[in-house]
């Protein structure tokens, strides 16, 4: 039986034990925070310590094809997370009344998910986890480095070490350790590599707090989750057990912003958008907290076509990461990991070479699309905010595919279909170029966003915000 050894037990770590422990592997997680998974949820929330995930407690939402997921390869999951309080939510709420009015489609089922707060998923999933019958999760247990075989052909991975001196063998080593993954210094210190890395600031700071009502209820999203309202978005996030997130998205160059980390500042922005003021109605239940220096990043660990390495499989945000306000994340490592189940039930034994090739390919293939349209979404909306910072209109874009995605900005309110497309991309379903290359779809958006203006969401002027902001 195939010994696998995964690192990292946050969403991705803990999915892909327990799937593939239920393919019959042998499977053991390494985490390096050592507090257990606490008892409730609401211990979650309070107390529980991860300082492994350093946005922990920040806005989190669980897109459609991340319920889906879980729906198909962890239905006891998803149950227990719906046990624990999550929001049932569907997206098609979002529709503008218009447009609703024109009937359900076939697959409209598909855009509801369940969502929760962070500490709570993990906390459900942490907890399946340490019931998975024959699964090792081993928190507190920091790996150090890899072990390797290292000849005349591809390095191997043959295990790893950690931090206690322990040794483990492994015929796969799955890194699941997230944004904070050492995998290129462990491959450097080794003198093998350096991988292929894409990585840049994404340019946008966070300043976020969550709120709980009385009576169970959440507020009711007006417009888009995450609403750009000139130089700065605010995006709201429902979630489980009547709380939701509120968070302000602003460039991180945009120094006289940084204002906002004061909570009445903060407070004051939010209500002068006439759309948003109402999610401050709850009483706040964590603190206003900020976070900048988020990195878009990409790794591939090949080297002209060939594998750098053999032995290893990079997953999740160790594998590449975003700006995390489009939500898709956790979405995207649920998908990475249930291809990982597929790659390793179809090439594990056919060697390590066929294996890193596979997985290279799938991942290119199902993922790395989602990181290059997120990555030009980002860039498309850096530039809005730079030129309206400084009193200009913003620049028409020359790329195609950035025309097209302003354009669905608009067309997106006049006809219900490019509504789901949209839905459908934020879903993390389809992602646009593959929309647009449908017949007729990016000609239908040309022309209704030619026909419609642009509907601007209100808020205050850039002038407005620098008065409140004093
Ligand atoms: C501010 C912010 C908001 C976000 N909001 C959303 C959202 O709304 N929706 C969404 O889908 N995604 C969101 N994301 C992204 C989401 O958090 C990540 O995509 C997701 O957590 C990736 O899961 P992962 O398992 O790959 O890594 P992680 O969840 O980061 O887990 C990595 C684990 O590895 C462990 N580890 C690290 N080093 C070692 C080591 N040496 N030995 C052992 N263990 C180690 C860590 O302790 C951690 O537990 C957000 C991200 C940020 C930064």
């Amino acid at each position: 039986m195939p010994r696998i050894i995964v690192l990292g037990g946050g969403v991705c770590g803990l999915t892909a034990g327990m799937l593939l422990t239920r393919d019959g592997h042998e499977v053991t997680v390494l985490e390096r925070d050592a507090a257990p998974v606490p008892e409730s949820v609401d211990e979650a929330w309070e107390k529980w310590s991860r300082d492994g995930v350093t946005q922990f407690r920040l806005a989190h939402f669980l897109a459609p094809a991340g319920r889906v997921v879980l729906e198909d390869t962890l239905p006891d999951v998803l149950a227990a997370l719906d046990s624990a309080g999550a929001l049932r939510l569907d997206l098609l709420g979002l529709m503008p009344p218009n447009l609703a009015e024109d009937g359900a489609r076939a697959g409209d089922e598909r855009f509801v998910t369940y969502t929760a707060r962070r500490p709570v998923f993990e906390q459900v999933l942490g907890a399946a986890a340490e019931g998975e019958p024959g699964l090792e999760v081993r928190r507190g247990s920091a790996v150090k480095e890899l072990t390797m075989r290292v000849g005349s052909g591809t390095p191997h991975v043959t295990g790893v070490r950690l931090h206690s001196g322990e040794t483990l063998p492994a015929d796969l080593v799955v890194d699941a350790m997230g944004r904070s993954s050492q995998m290129p210094r462990w491959l450097s210190d080794a003198g093998i590599g350096p991988l292929h890395e894409e990585s840049e600031d994404s340019g946008f700071i966070y300043y976020g707090r969550y709120f709980r009502s009385a009576d169970g209820t959440t507020p009711q999203p007006i417009g888009p989750l995450l609403a750009p309202i000139g130089t700065f978005s605010i995006l709201t996030l429902p979630s489980d057990s009547g709380t939701w997130a509120v968070t302000i998205v602003a460039s991180s160059g945009d120094q006289v912003l940084k204002r906002m980390r004061d909570p009445d500042l903060w407070t004051a922005v939010i209500e002068a958008c006439p759309l948003h003021a109402h999610w401050l109605a709850g009483e706040p239940i964590s603190d206003l907290e900020s976070m900048g220096g988020v990195l878009d990043r990409y790794r591939r660990p090949l080297i002209d076509g060939r594998p750098l390495i053999t032995g290893i499989a990079l997953l999740g945000d160790a594998w590449a990461c975003t700006n995390p306000s489009l939500g898709r994340g956790m979405s995207l490592g649920l998908l990475h990991t249930q291809c990982l189940r597929e790659v390793v039930s179809s090439h594990l034994d056919e060697g390590p070479l066929e294996f890193a090739q596979a997985w290279d390919a799938v991942t290119e293939a199902q993922l790395t699309p989602w990181y290059r349209e997120t990555v030009a979404e980002d860039r498309d909306r850096l530039h809005e905010i730079d030129a309206l910072r400084n009193g200009l209109e913003p620049a028409a874009p020359s790329e195609r595919s950035a025309v097209l995605r302003g354009a669905l900005n608009t067309a997106m309110l006049h006809d219900p279909d490019l509504f789901r497309a949209y839905l459908a991309s934020r879903s993390v379903f389809t992602p646009l170029s593959e929309t647009f290359a449908e017949d007729g779809a990016a000609e239908r958006t040309l022309e209704l966003a030619g026909a419609n203006e642009r509907l601007l969401l209100p808020g205050p002027s850039r002038e407005e915000l620098l008065a409140l902001l004093g």
